[in-house]
């Protein structure tokens, strides 16, 4: 009689599982018949024999043959012996080597067939043994990761129970399998447990990947439904012609697609739901004030704002800027890991009462201590850099909860949806009016004498230069110009009175006040490690320059060039570069024909596939144990489409 796997059943109730077995599966993760099918092979070996004439060098094989010569064992210090034995297989003549498994001695009879697997040296006509094989037949031998708790082999038979004993109660939809040409999960479990060629391994890994990326997508999207509850208490009612009244104080005019997105995230403000939305924009497109507005909204009924940032220098750079914007008209405060102690009680004194109206801060705004009176719209720039439980951390305070995350990374909206959950997106396509594009240059280290004197003419015009060295790490095995190096050429030509230095390794208040000098003009030429990545405005910059162009990938360089060009003048970018791969050459070609970002990370995902976005700071995704989000972006893609179907029809049937 069959019973269904789910609910959930401890493996205790399979055949053959005693309460013995039953604890050492426990040790390794698996409690429940469920997570007995689910849990993968890491390896295969394949039983099967082949033909030693098609296999290439360096080819793990299996394979038979006749023992030829009598083997020959041999001990080597501690303990360490090598096997070795002449065989033919397939008509050649191969010397074959096992080390440290003397007792195979016994088992090479001279004129008996044995069957092998190994390593094949072709050009050596060597296999370097791993294992003889006993087992009769055909297909693969499964590996598991089992710590060391048992065997591979006897767990293979633990699963086959599961096989043997169960019918599973789910599934993906008929129409997903036949659509995608996909198998039952069940059957797909089974040639991923039980495979008789390598074609059983891939379509049964090819159904559970998107089996558990469908799955994720449908978890995601009940997750934004449950948040998308209607409660009166969500409803932001700002105050329209103060808003509008503060709009026209600003020097510029809002372009269309910053309208576009203000009035957006206004219609969110008003609404019954709470905010979830993802403000995306090249760099330099000005989401900075697109943010601002909507801090001034909420203010307009006497509720506050938090702006996190990554960096204590941006905090800088935008606190200045929100001071600059606003006048008056708002109560702004900063708050950084170099707030001291004592103004930091103000602070959150200040925050408490409710008269401070926006604070723009790094992470020390999610500190336990920090309390707001209506904390009421957040605001995470760059917000890739922040972990998923940072974020939460913030949006945890809030009494209204209105989420804002700001990038000028231009991600794939399945990644960004993927990575950061079902959120609206708003986009800032348009440069603001009388941007000129970057003119970007290529040029070797024998012409960096041309760039410096390109340099110095951007600075008697009185502008800024931006100077972008390697790490200051001395690292001359990669043959790399290190920022000291860098900031002494600058030196050498500029005089000190010219030349600001700012690097990782200083302390955040001496950054600041680098950047600060820098600012003022006092020094027009910053030499800088990549600190200044992010976020940093400083629109009477011109001049970009890029060492080591080479080292950085496209995201980076687009991100540091997107530093420069943020006036009506012209800006330059030189990227000083001897590439040394293929690879590095064509990003310098597409950084030169380019400036468009959406553009740029288009080339970029098919460069390098979308590995990188899923990088360091994605603590929040969950682990799948076939799928890997990097890799099967295009599954996920599928699985998200056929998840979306799903819910539409489940709600159009309920
Ligand atoms: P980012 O999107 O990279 O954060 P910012 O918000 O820092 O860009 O804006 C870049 C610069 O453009 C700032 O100096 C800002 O004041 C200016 N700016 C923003 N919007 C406009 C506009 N509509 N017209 C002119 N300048 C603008
Ligand atoms: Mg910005």
């Amino acid at each position: 009689m069959y019973q269904v796997i789910t609910p959930e059943k401890p493996v205790g109730i399979l055949k053959g599982v005693g309460p013995k077995v039953a604890e050492k599966l426990m040790s390794i993760g698996i409690e429940t018949v469920n997570d007995v099918v689910f849990h993968i092979p890491n390896n295969y070996e394949n039983l099967s024999v082949m033909n030693l004439n098609d296999a290439e060098n360096n080819d793990k094989v299996t394979v038979q043959g006749t023992v030829k010569t009598e083997p020959a064992l041999a001990w080597f210090r501690g303990g360490k012996n090598r096997l070795t034995v002449f065989m033919e297989i397939d008509g050649i003549y191969v010397k074959v080597i096992f080390f440290n498994q003397p007792y195979l001695k016994d088992k090479l009879i001279i004129g008996e067939e044995v069957r092998l697997s190994g390593k094949y040296l072709k050009h050596k006509l060597e296999i370097n043994g791993q294992r003889l094989i006993f087992e009769a037949g055909e297909g693969f031998r499964v590996k598991y990761p089992m710590g060391k708790v048992m065997h591979s082999k006897t767990f293979n038979k633990i699963v086959a129970e599961v096989f043997h004993a169960f019918s599973f109660n789910y599934d993906l939809p008929e129409a997903v399998k036949s659509k995608y040409r996909l198998l039952s999960v069940r059957e797909a479990l089974r040639l991923i447990h039980f495979p008789k060629s390598q074609h059983d391994i891939k379509e049964g890994r090819r159904t559970i990947k998107f089996y558990e990326l469908f799955m994720f997508q449908l978890r995601l999207m009940e997750k934004r439904q449950e948040e998308r509850v209607r409660n009166e208490r969500y409803i932001i009612d700002y105050d329209i012609d103060e808003l509008k009244a503060f709009i026209d104080t600003l020097p510029f005019d809002l372009t269309g697609d910053q309208k576009k997105c203000t009035n957006e995230i206004c219609r969110d403000l008003k609404q019954n739901v709470s905010m979830h939305r993802l403000l995306q924009g090249d760099v330099g497109s000005g989401k900075t004030i697109v943010a601002g507005i909507a801090a001034y909204a909420v203010k307009t009924i006497g509720e506050q704002t938090a702006v996190m940032v990554p960096t204590e220098v941006l905090a800088n750079q935008h606190y200045q800027s929100f001071i600059d914007t606003f006048g008056g008209r708002l109560t702004i405060a900063k708050l950084t890991g170099t707030t001291t102690k004592k103004e930091k009680m103000e602070i959150v004194t200040r925050l408490e009462s409710g008269e401070i109206d926006l604070i723009i801060g790094t992470h020390s705004l999610i500190e336990d201590d920090v309390y707001f009176d209506r904390l009421s719209l957040i605001i995470t720039d760059e917000q890739h850099r922040f972990g998923v439980n940072q974020r939460k951390r913030l949006n945890d305070k809030a009494h209204r909860k209105n989420v804002l995350y700001m990038t000028a990374t231009p991600i794939p909206r399945t990644l960004s949806i993927t990575t950061f959950g079902d959120m609206d997106v708003s986009i800032i396509r348009e440069m603001p009016k009388g941007r000129k594009p970057v003119e970007t240059y290529w040029r070797r280290y024998e012409e960096v004498e041309e760039v410096i004197a390109s340099i110095a003419a951007e600075v008697k015009k009185g502008h800024n230069a931006y100077i972008v060295a390697p790490l200051i790490e001395e690292s001359e095995t990669l043959d790399l110009k290190n920022v000291q190096e860098i900031y002494q050429m600058f030196l050498d030509y500029f005089g000190e009175e010219q030349v600001e230095l700012v690097h990782g390794r200083m302390k955040s208040a001496e950054k600041a006040e680098g950047m600060g000098r820098f600012e003022r003009l006092e020094k027009p030429v910053l030499v800088s490690t990549t600190v200044i990545e992010v976020g940093i405005n400083v629109p009477n910059a011109t001049y970009m320059v890029i060492f080591n162009a080479e080292r950085f990938g496209l995201s980076t360089l687009h991100q540091l060039r997107g530093r420069v060009g943020r006036s009506d003048r012209q800006s330059y970018c030189a990227l000083v570069s001897d590439p040394k791969t293929e690879n590095a050459k064509q990003r310098i070609d597409i950084m030169t024909s380019t400036t468009d970002g959406f553009e740029l990370s288009e080339q970029d995902l098919e460069m390098r596939g979308p590995g990188d976005y899923f990088g360091v700071r994605q603590s929040g995704l969950p682990e799948f144990k076939v799928a890997d989000l990097a890799e099967d972006y295009r599954i996920l893609e599928h699985a998200r489409l056929s998840a979306i179907e799903l819910s539409g029809e489940m709600r159009k049937n309920a």
